[in-house]
């Protein structure tokens, strides 16, 4: 194959997309406008950087985000295998060193010899959507105002937003290990990459009464708060009661204190931020409360009174587009079939999503360009078969009918047309019918 393709945002979606064309030896124009430009959550310069925690969910493929990967896998994802060749302990869930991972993704972006990277800022879409060169926006969930008041001429200003928030990360040498003990629930995946911070009653009725009590920081100007339900920040989650918190992030189950040979009556998990174990997130403590709030509460804790933060939790505002009406499932526009959205401007959610979506966009844009020409009818691409996680998510986040578009993870209540069966049978047939559909579509 020949041709050129732009991408807008070496992010998750966008370093995947630049890898999938490359490798389909088409030449790529990929603008980052990292360092010189930071969005808000962002800390470095590396691509693909992961914006709070360092998981990338489980592995066990009869659960969607595990047969997600087995799909991944299957369409040669750089940012999967960089996320499994920088692992580190972490239950069986696919944790890994945020640093060296994107320091990977950087290095094979950059030293591909099909790859142009441009470190700038782009401001004007219309500037680079030249005819023949389909382009890729992966521009996140926080670009300029600039660009993204650019954007709103070509989709249109729907004023989608919600808010995420990030969790506190604190230094390891700080943790005091004679109370917070090492292990993964039920012992599950070996070394254990957890630490536990072990509450009694008391001490969890306190912590939730001062999660209560704490000052949040302020939204901007005339926003109205809305979040993420899957993410809720730990304070807004605690305002549904103190069980919302002790059976949600801070269940005891499957976890002894070996101090007193008992299930702790909650637990905060600490997890391992990178290989040399030096810094650890809190997981589940995503959070808009004041950073001098974040210190007090959580030096509150058992085993975290001398607690250092190395990086405090914070609230940021997302926006994404309305893809039911502006994207096919292909992930082209409807109306420009030669500009195509990945990542999470596009409303599906999380770091796999948005390396799914860049994959696919990638692979569709590497086609486009092959033909030479676009934007007629005859350019709409190929659509990932049905019944796989990857086909099912692009039709659910561009179906017409989709009217409360909200974002949202792969999960396998999108599939639609599941033969009844019990559960084990079900899970069986996921696992089928994802082999074979993604088995056909990369023979394509
Ligand atoms: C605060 C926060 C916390 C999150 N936490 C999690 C989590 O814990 N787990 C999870 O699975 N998902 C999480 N997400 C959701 C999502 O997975 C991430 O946003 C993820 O980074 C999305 O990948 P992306 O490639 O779409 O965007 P990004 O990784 O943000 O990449 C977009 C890139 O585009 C660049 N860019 C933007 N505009 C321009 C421009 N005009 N010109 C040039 N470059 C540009 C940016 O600099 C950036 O590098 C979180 C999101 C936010 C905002």
């Amino acid at each position: 194959m020949s041709g050129f393709v732009r991408i807008i945002g070496a992010g998750l979606a966008g370093s995947e997309a630049a890898w999938q064309c490359a490798r389909r030896g088409v030449l790529v124009e990929l603008f980052e406008m990292r360092p010189h430009v930071m969005p808000p959550a962002h800390h470095t310069g590396d691509f693909a950087e992961l914006v709070c925690s360092n998981s990338f969910k489980g592995t066990d493929n009869a659960r969607c985000a595990g047969l997600l990967k087995d799909e991944l896998k299957t369409l040669g994802s750089l940012v999967l295998e960089a996320a499994y060749a920088e692992r580190i302990p972490g239950g069986t869930s696919l944790i890994v060193d945020r640093e060296r991972f994107s320091r990977r993704i950087t290095e094979a972006i950059t030293n591909h010899p099909l790859i142009d990277v441009r470190r700038k800022a782009v401001r004007d879409l219309n500037q680079l959507a030249e005819p023949g060169i389909p382009v890729i926006v992966a521009i996140g969930p926080m670009t300029t105002d600039e660009f993204g008041d650019n954007l709103a001429e070509l989709v249109g200003k729907a004023n989608l937003y919600f808010f995420d928030a990030t969790s506190p990360v604190l230094a390891a040498d700080s943790i005091d290990r004679d109370v917070v003990f090492e292990a993964s629930r039920y012992g599950k995946g070996g070394d254990a990459g957890y630490l536990n911070v072990p509450l009694g009653k008391e001490e969890f009725i306190a912590f939730h009464r001062a999660l209560l009590e704490a000052e949040v920081a302020p939204l901007g100007h005339g926003e109205e708060m809305r979040l993420f339900e899957g993410c809720l920040p730990l304070e807004e989650m605690a305002r549904r009661g103190e069980d919302a918190i002790r059976f949600g992030p801070m269940k005891p189950v499957g976890l002894t204190d070996p101090r007193t040979g008992a299930a702790p009556y909650a637990v905060l998990q600490l997890r391992q931020e990178d290989a040399m174990r030096s810094a650890y997130s809190i997981v589940g403590f995503q959070t808009r409360l004041k950073y001098r709030e974040q210190e007090r509460i959580i030096r509150m804790l058992p085993g975290l009174e001398n607690s250092w933060f190395i990086r405090h939790g914070r609230m940021h505002r997302n926006n994404y587009i309305d893809s039911p009406r502006l994207l096919a499932p292909t992930l082209q526009m409807r109306e420009r079939l030669d500009i195509l959205f990945a990542g999470q401007v596009t409303g599906l959610e999380g770091y796999q999503a948005a390396v799914m979506t860049g994959l696919i966009a990638g692979i569709n844009a590497a086609r486009i360009a092959g033909f030479g020409s676009l934007g007629d009818e005859e350019h709409m691409m190929n659509e990932v078969p049905r019944h796989t996680v990857i086909g099912e998510a692009l039709r659910w986040m561009s179906d017409a009918g989709n009217e409360d578009f909200r974002p949202t993870a792969p999960v396998f209540g999108m599939w639609k047309d599941v033969p009844k069966m019990r559960k084990k049978e079900r899970i069986a047939w996921y696992a089928k019918m994802s082999k074979s559909g993604i088995a056909r579509f990369n023979e394509l």
